[in-house]
């Protein structure tokens, strides 16, 4: 006889476990939805902030130039040698040599985001952009150069 009691006091304690989750369930049904679709409608839902430093980038205006004058600070700013220049002497139209940059080369692999670079340039030639979707299959395709 107590078997029986304990099967159907399991029972109804299935049944009202059941009922719990069936009515939590139907609540969170009726909520409005949070997720998100990624990617497919990032345009729509994603929010990334402004200040979001994702990759770092060489501004360069309508003609193509950009302000760095390959003094080298940001890359002595870089605690783990993730930014790399490449400058040469060059004569100006009187006479005079000046320092032009080559190449500008960013591992974004290797960057911490720190913005210690941004915070050495002396002439704002350099910033984070927040364009996050930097994923790749090869970590050679990290390497980038930001001047153009
Ligand atoms: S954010 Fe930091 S780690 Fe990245 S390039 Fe600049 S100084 Fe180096
Ligand atoms: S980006 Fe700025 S700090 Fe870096 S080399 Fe160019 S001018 Fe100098």
């Amino acid at each position: 006889m107590s078997s029986f009691k304990e099967y159907i006091s399991g029972y109804a304690n299935g049944l009202k476990s059941l009922l719990i989750g069936m009515r939590t369930s139907m609540k969170v049904f009726c909520q409005k939805k949070v997720t998100e679709q990624y990617p497919e409608n990032r345009h729509t839902t994603l929010h990334i902030p402004e200040r979001h430093r994702a990759m770092l980038v060489m501004l360069h205006d309508e003609n193509g130039n950009n302000r760095c004058i390959a003094c080298g600070l940001c890359q002595m700013a870089c605690p783990n040698g993730t930014i790399h220049i490449v400058s040469e002497m060059r004569e100006t139209e009187d006479g005079k040599k000046k320092k032009v940059l080559v190449k500008y080369e960013y591992n974004l692999g290797s960057c911490m985001f720190c913005e210690l670079c941004v915070n050495a340039c002396p002439h704002d030639a350099i910033r984070f952009s927040n364009d996050f979707e930097n994923a790749v299959f090869q970590k050679e395709k990290l390497l980038l150069t930001l001047n153009k």
